[in-house]
């Protein structure tokens, strides 16, 4: 059953062929085999998730099933979660235990899907590589003996995806937390238009980059998630009222006489990339012109200097939101000799090194003498970027790229911070845009392992993204079966 993608267990739950509880048995069985090798969970939830497929089976016992009943799925530890702990992998939220939902969770609720836990994730989501963790690294299943990194921050949840610990899970995406973990894990990781998931009862990041999305292991599944996950929402006040309602399966975008520009990005020519990568995305490109595709060169001038951008503006809003862990309303305290001290060893023992370097580089970045110097310059920058996507979007329909340059890495790779951003080039131009892009297999490396190329489009081009990228992922015809990837 743990091969199985979302879209037959659905078939197979109407039919009457499995039944939820079984499925999702078969799911806590795997978990419980491989969940602490793989470390991609950091609660596990198997008592809601048995109460939840029971739930379940009345549905479609009484034919009122819903869009995703019954379908085990994982929620990164970023989203809070009524009664259950959501820590946001950092020692300051250990033992935080919401009294509220958020939105994007409360629709997995009430589209009937199954809860098996939530997915470790770098602290607070700074990271690639979700070794920043407080409880840990999780495992990329693919060449599980190797120890490789399931990417971060949304590392967990590929983790899980892909070895078969849940169906589908949540990832959120402020520089390519969605896209590079699921590309390194041989997914498909949707990075959403910014504001069309609701950003309610999710941890925050940087609030003007922070993007839900879903994560899954075919372009169909990710559209029918992403189809739940949707929505306005009035408790969020960038969220969009536009929706996403994809009738899954998607149709094709191109094949039978129909023409779209789809456009590749000059400047991206010049960056270092594997030549596997470079193998795969012109041979992804060359099928895509074979059924009607017309390949259009754009520009986006500015878009070598998106990671700069990005590391200002994104330190400088996170330094504004971690504030609130002061030891006084919710979360870690440790006690010091008056008020001043008592917020010093709170934050010093709750934040880890990452974090407490993005607090550091935020807050200069935003002091007077820095303000006008690095954020504004930053905040220009990301608006360049923004108006040339626009104009490149008027030369073509969608755009596609590499997501990484590179497939996963050992866990026990030896970074320093900066070679860790610089593995977010490819991903962090659309955040600052607020565009959408899906990552999705591209093929193999000559090491066997997994490389993604996004799709890129405008604002609302959420379902055309995915329909290019379903094209991609069948001329690429990855096999990413958790049993095949994992041996078992
Ligand atoms: N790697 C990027 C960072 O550390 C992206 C993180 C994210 O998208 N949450 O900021």
């Amino acid at each position: 059953m743990i091969d199985l993608t979302i879209h037959e267990a659905l078939e197979k739950l109407k039919s009457g062929e499995i039944s939820a509880t079984e499925l999702t048995r078969a799911y806590l069985d795997r978990i419980e085999k491989y969940g602490d090798e793989l470390n991609c969970y950091i609660t596990r939830t198997s008592e809601r998730a048995l109460a939840d497929a029971a739930e379940s089976d009345k549905h479609y016992a009484d034919g009122t099933a819903r869009a995703l009943e019954g379908i085990p799925i994982g929620m990164k530890d970023l989203f809070a979660t009524r009664g259950i702990r959501t820590t946001a992998a950092s020692r300051m939220l250990e033992n935080f235990v919401p009294e509220y939902e958020s939105t994007v969770s409360q629709k997995f609720i009430d589209s009937g899907s199954v809860l098996l836990g939530k997915t470790n994730l770098d602290e607070f989501a700074m990271g690639t590589f979700s070794k920043t963790s407080y409880f840990g690294a999780p495992v990329n299943p693919w060449h599980l003996s190797d120890k490789l990194t399931a990417g971060g921050s949304s590392g967990g949840s590929t983790s899980a995806v892909a070895g078969g610990l849940c169906m589908g899970a949540t990832g959120t995406d402020t520089g390519g937390s969605i896209r590079f973990p699921s590309a390194i894990t041989g997914l498909v990781g949707m990075k959403p238009t910014y504001g069309l998931c609701s950003r309610w009862g999710c941890v925050a990041f940087a609030s003007s980059l922070d993007t839900p999305g879903p994560i899954a292991r075919t372009v169909d599944d990710a559209a029918l998630m992403l189809s739940v996950m949707a929505g306005h929402d009035d408790k969020d006040s960038t969220s969009e009222s536009a929706g996403f309602n994809a009738h899954t399966p998607l149709e094709p975008i191109l094949g039978d006489g129909k023409k779209l520009r789809v456009g590749v990005i000059r400047e991206l020519n010049d960056v270092q990339i594997s030549d596997d990568m470079k193998k795969l995305f012109n041979d992804r490109i060359a099928d895509l012109k074979s059924i009607g595709a017309e390949i259009v060169e754009v520009s986006i001038p500015n878009i070598l200097d998106a990671l700069a951008a990005y590391y200002i503006i994104a330190p400088a809003e996170a330094s504004s939101n971690l504030a609130r862990y002061d030891g006084m309303r919710y979360g870690l305290r440790v006690e010091g000799s008056d008020l001043i001290d008592t917020y010093k060893k709170t934050r010093a023992a709750g934040f880890g090194d990452e974090v407490q370097r993005r607090m550091i580089v935020g807050t200069a970045v935003l002091s007077s003498e820095s303000y006008e110097v690095y954020f504004m310059q930053a905040a220009r920058v990301r608006r360049m970027i923004a108006d040339s996507f626009n104009a490149a979007f008027k030369q073509c329909d969608l755009i596609v790229c590499p997501t990484s340059a590179g497939p996963a890495q050992p866990l026990d790779s030896d970074l320093t911070p900066l070679e860790y951003y610089a593995l977010d080039m490819f991903t962090v131009a659309m955040n600052l845009a607020g565009i959408p892009a899906c990552s999705v297999p591209a093929g193999l490396a000559q090491n066997g392992l997994p490389l993604g190329v996004q799709v890129v489009g405008k604002r609302f081009d959420d379902l055309r993204v995915m329909q290019l990228a379903k094209h991609i992922e069948q001329f690429a015809g990855v096999d990413n079966r958790p049993t095949k990837i994992m041996g078992k």
